[in-house]
């Protein structure tokens, strides 16, 4: 079965700016869609936060294998059903792909503990994307580095936790740097944050772009595994496999 993707996007730029209508005529979700769709990724949906339930149901989510995130300027209006929906759906394992400015939003926060602030410049500087780590399943089909010629900086120090596999580090033309592709792992989800992709920018076009995007899909699909009742938020006490002998008579409830 195809993997099952939801983009979802704010949406308010679009609606809101002349100038980013048109760089992104149908909004950043189709944008990122249309590319997906491009590498083979069928089953694509979108979902904006000036829907009901901001297009994420429960049961959108439930079939929902891998959520892309981007937001800018409206994260407080995520309402909090819902950021407890996508973060229990995350621990169960969907995969999660957080875009560029989605650095600050409800759910990001919530799952890294930290305020992921960061550095920002908007001055149109050509970004110099290096991977560093060659062998991580998000780099495949990409070269040593790619080049973006015109980009918002972000830059260190980008407060996260230690990413537990870092792909991409990027370098700007005034001279800051930034952890740009960071994945980590929580519950049986995984996560992959990756930078790129301002409003006004048609970064979302770019090939090099889409490709990373498809890549991360195809890594953050969730993994078939054992299920833990911990994700129901019980604690479980479990029985030995092994029998156990009563080592103190009376301290223990075994035996
Ligand atoms: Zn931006």
């Amino acid at each position: 079965m195809s993997l099952r993707v939801t983009v979802w996007n704010e949406y308010r730029h679009e609606r809101e700016n002349d100038y980013v209508a048109r760089v992104y005529p149908q909004g950043i979700h189709q944008a990122i869609a249309q590319g997906l769709r491009a590498h083979g990724l069928r089953a694509v949906r979108t979902a904006t936060l000036d829907t009901p339930e901001h297009g994420l149901s429960q049961e959108v989510l439930d079939g929902t294998d891998v959520l892309i995130w981007w937001g800018h300027k409206a994260h407080t209006e995520v309402g909090d059903p819902v950021v407890e929906r996508v973060h229990q759906r995350v621990l169960a394992g969907m995969g999660l792909i957080v875009l560029h400015s989605g650095h600050h939003s409800k759910i990001f926060r919530r799952l890294m503990g930290t305020t992921c602030s960061l550095r920002w410049r908007e001055a149109d500087e050509k970004e110099r994307i290096w991977v560093v780590m060659p062998g991580h399943p998000i780099a495949q089909g990409l070269g040593p580095y790619f080049e973006i010629p015109e980009a918002e900086m972000y830059g260190e120090h980008f407060d996260i936790p230690q990413p537990d596999e870092l792909v991409f580090v990027s370098w700007f033309e005034g001279g800051n740097v930034f952890r740009s592709g960071c994945c980590f792992y929580r519950g049986h989800g995984k996560i992959f944050y990756f930078r790129p992709g301002h409003e006004t920018y048609p970064i979302y076009h770019r090939e090099d772009v889409r490709q990373v995007i498809a890549n991360a899909v195809r890594w953050a699909a969730p993994t078939p595994g054992p299920a833990f009742p911990y994700l129901q938020g019980a604690i479980h006490e479990t029985d030995p496999l092994e029998p156990l002998p009563e080592k103190h008579p009376g301290r223990t409830r075994v035996g």
